[in-house]
């Protein structure tokens, strides 16, 4: 046990195309991930495995999952090798008890929102993924309160890291709009942002945001936030912005850091930011 917790984050993963790409986005990725401590594994809660169960994959070796369709062959060809870490999903289950996570074995492995956006923060591969399934019965404030629990583990040297959208409705998506938001997707990552940084505990209250319906069509890309709000609101400390800015209209890039010393950020307002790092001396990778 270690009294510096290790960083958190959310990030917002977009299209599975940025796993190819390089651009701003996985330039923030990037720099989170050489600014952290070296982690000795990653807890990884991926909007892509929503699912009817609390469980964390447990195997040795998790297999690259190309969970999409249509889009070109060098992203089906991607792999990312990272070993798993068994043990810690044991240690998951202890944290998160009285509530029950199961071990799976051979399910699942690392979807692509997990590995699109690991593949640019770690892309040596070498670092331990367990992916936390998101249980789709539960209500948002079951999930904040998990994210709390997982606060433990953060003393423990793993890195807990979630990966959605603020704002993700694929219906409404405008493919002439590749770096604009519509105002709907505004006003709700605008107020996701505020509470983020002021009251990460009432994150839930979002549900109720006249928004919601059209940011949020359906829960999967959201609930990741709610994790790493849970950590923020269990260490009493507000997340910050990584990183922002809209994609087709109807997503949102924003990601969140937590506890990322000095790791610094500017903010994406007008789409013209660029990410600057300015890494404490106690952020080296050891
Ligand atoms: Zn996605």
């Amino acid at each position: 046990m270690t009294e510096i917790p290790m960083p958190a984050a959310f990030l917002g993963h977009g299209s599975p195309m940025n796993a190819l790409e390089r651009n701003r986005y996985t330039d923030a990725w990037r720099a989170f991930g050489a600014s952290v401590p070296r982690p000795r594994a990653i807890l990884m809660v991926s909007a892509h495995w929503y699912v009817n169960a609390t469980a964390v994959t447990a195997m040795a070796r998790p297999r690259t999952i190309h969970d999409f369709y249509g889009f070109p062959q060098a992203l089906f060809d991607i792999r990312y090798p990272a070993p798993g870490l068994p043990e810690l999903a044991e240690e998951v289950a202890d944290a998160v008890r009285p509530d029950a996570v199961g071990a799976d074995l051979d399910g699942w492995g690392l979807d692509h929102g997990a590995w699109s956006v690991l593949l640019h923060a770690f892309p040596e591969a070498d670092i331990p993924v367990v992916q936390l399934s998101i249980d789709a019965r539960l209500p948002p404030q079951w999930h904040l309160a998990l994210g709390a629990k997982l606060a433990v583990l953060r003393r423990r040297g793993v890195l807990v890291m979630a990966s959605g959208n603020v704002v993700h409705n694929l219906r409404a998506i405008d493919w002439q709009r590749p770096d604009e938001g519509f105002d709907w997707a505004h006003r709700f990552d605008e107020r996701a942002r505020e509470l983020m940084s002021q009251r990460p505990h009432d994150i839930p209250e979002l549900v109720g945001h006249p928004d919601y319906p059209r940011a949020v069509p359906t829960p999967d890309h959201f609930l990741p936030l709610l994790y790493i709000a849970g950590l923020a609101a269990a260490e009493g400390r507000p997340a910050e912005v990584l990183v922002d800015g809209y994609a087709y209209g109807s997503l949102s890039m924003t990601a969140y850091a937590l506890d990322a010393g000095k790791l610094l950020i500017a903010s994406g307002l007008g789409g013209a930011a660029t990410l600057a790092t300015s890494l404490p001396p106690d952020a080296a990778n050891v």
